[in-house]
């Protein structure tokens, strides 16, 4: 922690807030302080924003080559600290450390990813139909970006918009999550050690998100907005984005249903029942929120889903053998408590956990609920915690109307043996991602992103530096 920065990172340096303003980090384990970070304020969010403006040209013009091997080295780098940063992950967020070193290396596999991608942008030629005219198309980064990012994956969500807008060649403001600025921060740090120039990637840590942010999406200078984070709190940036037509790429909520047909091979449906509702204790937007199960199998998959959720060990992240480590803050318990109680309140069953310990920490046991009623408030809130709500049904026509019933559509669990139903079920759910027979989708190779209210645009794969450039066209008629 010692070697950790906790300033502020404007174009290229390391400094305080303007008004000497910090606030602290909190360890969840233990709700005890960790450290203070700089706490920005809308005038060091304007400095952030003129560094990010003045390094644009440049980085744009910078050839591809050398941008695709600052993240080869960004890459290399992240993976030589990977206990490093896995500890201080854990140590902000909570996340086991096992799991910490896990997001790491998908982390920096963003930066391998769009390492290659950089030097793979394309442009066109071609004849009109009019046979006279002909196209030239150039692709050119957007400009200058805001990034905001959510606390529960501090790393990757930092690496999945920096990979792709380094590549592309647009300067950069990030603004992480005030619970985890800390490992955002290491990143910075690591990125001018690659060798990123001065001013392209500036990092503002700060309480104050709406007065930081909103200046500068209103202020015509930033031409892209990539948020990762709630729908409610997308749907009001991109209100701010309306008026200066601020470009968006927007990764929000999900409520993900996972069905288990009654063909489904159930050892594989409740390890990837596992993988779906507790990767992240369940604090992932692709977090399994809603399991339909086949009556006919719906007692024994819930039988042994409770029992391998009660045989997780839940505690601290940095001891040997937890497998569960705190939900991110006490807001965040709270609000799983409560969502249970309702489920309870309207005739749901605890085959395991249900209860919140003691003592500090912000700790949550693995639940599994069974015969939840289809208004219980969990159906169409995120849990955000380790808790699996089990809905039965008994028509597959039934089922996926169900599943589709709700505003969000980021990703969709299927679980069946037969390629047929496989295939029909995956094309009717209204969703951006299934996970066909497994509980994980993320992959940096992969295009990430929802439909409906989970968002706009899709993050990875060789769609995802395509949100940081613009197309030209340029007339040619040849007489
Ligand atoms: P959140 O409350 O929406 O916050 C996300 C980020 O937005 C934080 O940095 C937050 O800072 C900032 N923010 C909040 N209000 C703002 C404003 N008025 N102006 C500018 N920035 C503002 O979400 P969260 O609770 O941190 O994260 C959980 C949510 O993220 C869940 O809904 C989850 O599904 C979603 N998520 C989606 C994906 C995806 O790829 N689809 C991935 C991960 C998470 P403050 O905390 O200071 O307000």
């Amino acid at each position: 922690m010692t070697d950790t920065p906790t300033q502020l990172f404007i174009g290229g340096t390391w400094v305080d807030a303007t008004d000497g303003a910090t606030m602290p980090v909190d360890d969840p384990a233990t709700g005890e302080i960790l450290c203070h970070v700089a706490d920005a304020g809308p005038k060091d969010a304007r400095l952030a924003e003129d560094a990010a403006v003045q390094a644009q040209e440049e980085w744009a013009r910078t050839a591809p080559r050398t941008r695709s091997e600052i993240l080869r080295r960004a890459y290399e780098i992240i993976l030589e600290r990977t206990d490093e940063l896995a500890h201080l992950m854990t140590a902000e967020m909570g996340k086991p450390l096992a799991e910490a070193r896990g997001e790491v290396v998908y982390a920096a596999e963003f930066f391998r990813w769009f390492s290659e991608e950089a030097v793979r942008v394309d442009g066109g030629f071609g004849t009109l139909p009019d046979g006279r005219n002909r196209m030239l198309l150039s692709r050119r980064p957007v400009g200058p970006c805001l990034l905001i990012t959510p606390w529960n994956f501090p790393l990757a969500m930092g690496t999945r918009k920096i990979g792709p807008a380094v590549a592309a060649g647009c300067t950069m403001v990030l603004k992480p999550a005030p619970q985890t600025p800390l490992s955002s921060l290491a990143l910075a740090a690591i990125l001018k050690e690659a060798g990123l120039p001065d001013g392209v990637l500036n990092v503002v840590t700060t309480s104050r998100a709406g007065e930081v942010c909103e200046p500068l999406l209103r202020g015509g200078r930033i031409r892209k907005l990539s948020f990762t984070g709630s729908t409610q709190v997308g749907r009001l940036l991109l209100a701010q984005c309306a008026d200066t037509v601020v470009r968006t790429s927007m990764e929000l909520g999900g409520n993900a249903p996972f069905l288990v047909f009654e063909d489904a091979d159930l050892d594989k449906a409740v390890d990837g029942a596992m993988v779906a509702k507790m990767r992240n204790m369940g604090e992932a937007c692709t977090a399994a929120n809603r399991f339909f199960v086949h009556s006919s199998v719906a007692e024994e998959f819930g039988r042994r889903l409770a029992e391998r959720m009660g045989a997780l060990v839940v505690g601290p992240g940095t001891r040997d053998g937890v497998d569960v480590g705190p939900l991110i803050d006490r807001a965040g318990r709270a609000k799983v408590v409560e969502l249970v109680s309702d489920a309870v309140k309207r005739g749901a069953r605890v085959l395991v956990g249900g209860r919140a310990p003691e003592g500090p920490g912000c700790f949550y046991p693995p639940t599994v609920l069974t015969d939840v009623s289809h208004e219980s408030r969990l159906m169409d809130t995120e849990i955000f915690g380790p808790v699996a709500a089990i809905l039965t049904f008994d028509d597959e026509g039934e089922v996926i109307r169900r599943a589709n019933d709700t505003p969000w559509g980021l990703v969709g669990y299927v679980f069946t043996e037969g390629l047929d139903r496989a295939l029909r079920v995956s094309e009717r759910l209204e969703v951006g991602m299934v996970g066909l027979n497994t509980g994980l989708v993320s992959n940096p190779a992969a295009p990430f992103g929802g439909v409906k209210q989970s968002g706009l645009g899709r993050e990875g794969g060789r769609v995802g530096i395509d949100e940081f450039l613009e197309y030209q066209y340029l007339a040619v008629p040849v007489r």
